[in-house]
């Protein structure tokens, strides 16, 4: 194995859940791990675990009770009908205790369940949220977010269902063991000794079938990621009539997880007959064995009913033992990813000694700043600025020539290899995550606006405005009048992507998100590139005033959008080539110049088409 497949494989345990050396496992150590989560529930998991088992003993309490009547009935002890109610009363009794214990067991389970599947899932959020944007650009949403629902509910499931049925298993197990061996040794012997038989065997299938659930909890997320993939590209998808081609690519990923799902089936369906065979041979040894030891008078007549009473008890747990196997196995392939969610350690947080930024941001410095991202070729090479209050830094050049990369550099969604980014005069490393990145207005390439109304989208960068400063800042960015103009304002319900919203808009609301905060730097990707170029004019001329005492740093491939810029780089292959004032680059007659020609060239089509995309 070469070193990177290692990395990516030991990346993928630490980051995934897998582990292909727990396949071997049948009671794997992950859902142990559920354990200290039933710590703050401690009196309700006893209560449960005491409830079960009065129940199972309620349950097995009629067989002892009917043993000891056929005995009394056969000596001729029983003279009276007030003898048999007594018996009768005894049944009764087991009965309404079962009835009682049964309920607070299920209702404790249950509730613990609930409890657990929660606290597990919001640990596990937790743990998501604060990883580094790598994590996410590396995954699949689908596959992350089946871990979080169906994985969890695999886990509420066990819980609810597996535990108590375990619980059940050893009770019952355990008080017959107990009943049998005070009546008499020999009927134990029969009743365990193909219970020791199937334990082996049940080891041998289920160690065999945990690798298929393993991989069809992967499958599972798989068909996630293609489906919320193809559900967000919907639009492109008709538009390229690419339906069957999407068809067979979802079809792929839910036959992979119908055929490790039908592989599972095969080997424990191989299993179940083998215990069915066991079970009957028991069965047909007990028959036998229980009346030859009646005949030889080794017990009685009213033994042996509670003895072949009991074990149509035993036959029960026994093939609840090839579900359950099949049941914890799931669940420990969901634990694992669980918990490797839980796990998660991202790798930018707040170093050792991290300060909070104690003053305004007033300054930001690149210094020789290289990087790549992680097993790509180098994105910046060298790059250096300086900004200070009150000015704009203008970013422009060809498409990958690293412009958005500066922007995760200087938000520290990445660090830079070598070279240093300070804010004022801290290295961006060195201080609180939170107390950065609480400087910073910043409008992405790509618009997200949550479902929700435009008011609380807009209000999402500061959840205390009032009404007049969200309105302000949608004024500043060009988005109050459309807005007013939407039947319903503010209050108007945009999608999940905001997709009921033009793109233009969908940029403005975005812009007015991060104005609002008035934020000492204003990070500008791409932001009015959807917008037609008389708003972005209006626009531009708002935004000209807001620069007063803030530092704006705009990356745009239209150069009219940092035109005004006090200085602007251009970036090619993320080497800064040429810097200076649109005027100093005009008069220089380099790469600005020709990108200038060329778009002035272009503007009146341009303009055109930018305003009929728009709005
Ligand atoms: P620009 O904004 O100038 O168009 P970017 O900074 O987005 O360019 O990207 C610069 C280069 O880095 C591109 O070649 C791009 O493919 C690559 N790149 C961007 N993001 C990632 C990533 N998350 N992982 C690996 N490579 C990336």
């Amino acid at each position: 194995m070469t070193a990177s497949k290692a990395a990516e494989r030991e990346e993928r345990e630490r980051f995934d859940g897998v582990d292909e050396s727990g396949d071997k496992q049948v009671l794997g150590k992950q859902l142990w791990r559920i354990l200290p989560f039933i710590k703050p529930y401690k009196g309700r998991f006893v209560l449960g675990i005491v409830a079960n088992a009065g129940a199972r003993a309620c349950d097995l309490l009629p067989f002892v009770a009917m043993g000891l009547l056929t005995d009394a009935v056969l000596n001729g002890e029983i003279t009276e009908v007030r003898q048999y109610a007594w018996y009768g009363g005894m049944i009764l009794a087991a009965f309404t205790g079962l009835a009682i214990f049964q309920g607070i067991s299920n209702y404790s389970w249950e509730t613990l369940a609930q409890f657990l599947q929660h606290d597990i899932r919001m640990k596990a959020f937790d743990s998501l949220i604060k990883m580094e944007m790598r994590y996410f650009e590396d995954r699949q949403t689908g596959d992350i977010m089946s871990v979080l629902s169906a994985d969890v509910n695999q886990l509420e499931n066990f819980l609810s269902d597996a535990s108590t049925s375990i619980i059940r298993i050893i009770v019952t197990f355990s008080a017959a063991f107990a009943i049998l061996m005070w009546m008499s040794w020999k009927l134990t012997i029969i009743l365990f000794g193909p219970i020791a038989v199937i334990i082996p065997l049940v080891y041998f299938f289920s160690t065999r079938v945990q690798r298929r659930y393993r991989e069809s909890r992967q499958s599972f997320g798989d068909i996630n990621s293609v489906l919320a993939n193809n559900i967000s590209g919907m639009g492109v998808v008709q538009a390229y009539n690419a339906e069957q081609y999407e068809a067979a690519r979802v079809g792929k990923e839910s036959g992979a997880y119908m055929d490790a799902a039908v592989k599972a089936t095969v080997i424990r369906n191989r299993f179940l007959p083998g215990i069915y065979v066991i079970a009957g041979v028991a069965f047909g040894l007990l028959a036998s064995i229980g009346g030859w030891l009646v005949m030889t008078e080794d017990i009685t007549p009213g033994q042996f009913v509670t003895f072949l009473l009991m074990s149509t008890r035993m036959s029960m747990p026994l093939f609840i033992l090839g579900m359950l196997v099949n049941q914890i196995q799931k669940s420990e392939a969901s634990a694992r990813r669980v918990f490797a969610m839980i796990d998660l350690e991202p790798t930018i947080v707040d170093k050792e000694g991290a300060v909070d930024l104690d003053n305004r941001a007033e300054k930001i410095t690149f210094d020789d700043v290289h990087f790549a991202y992680p097993g790509a070729q180098k994105v910046l090479n060298g790059v250096s600025f300086e900004l200070k209050k009150n000015q704009s830094l203008g970013i422009v050049g060809p498409t990958g020539a690293g412009k958005s990369t500066i922007v995760k550099l200087l938000l520290r969604y990445y660090e830079p290899d070598s070279g240093i980014a300070l804010m004022n005069d801290s290295d961006l490393q060195e201080l609180t995550l939170a107390s950065m990145r609480n400087q910073i207005g910043y409008v992405s390439q790509d618009v997200y606006l949550f479902h929700g109304t435009v008011r609380e989208n807009i209000s999402y960068s500061d959840q205390s405005a009032s009404q007049e400063e969200i309105e302000e800042a949608a004024r500043l960015a060009g988005a109050h009048d459309f807005i007013c103009d939407f039947v319903e304002g503010y209050e108007t319900v945009v999608g999940d992507r905001g997709v009921k919203i033009s793109g233009g808009q969908r940029q403005r609301i975005s812009l007015a998100r991060s104005l609002l905060r008035r934020p000492p730097l204003l990070i500008l990707d791409e932001a009015t590139s959807s917008v037609d170029t008389r708003t972005e004019e209006i626009i531009q001329r708002n935004l000209n005033e807001f620069k007063d005492g803030r530092m704006t740093v705009a990356v745009a491939h239209r150069l009219s959008t940092i035109r005004d810029a006090d200085v602007i780089l251009v970036l090619v292959e993320g080497v800064v080539v040429e810097r200076g004032t649109h005027d100093e680059l005009l008069a220089a007659d380099g790469v600005y110049a020709d990108l200038w020609a060329v778009q002035t060239g272009d503007l009146e089509q341009a303009t055109g088409q930018a305003t009929k995309h728009d709005d």
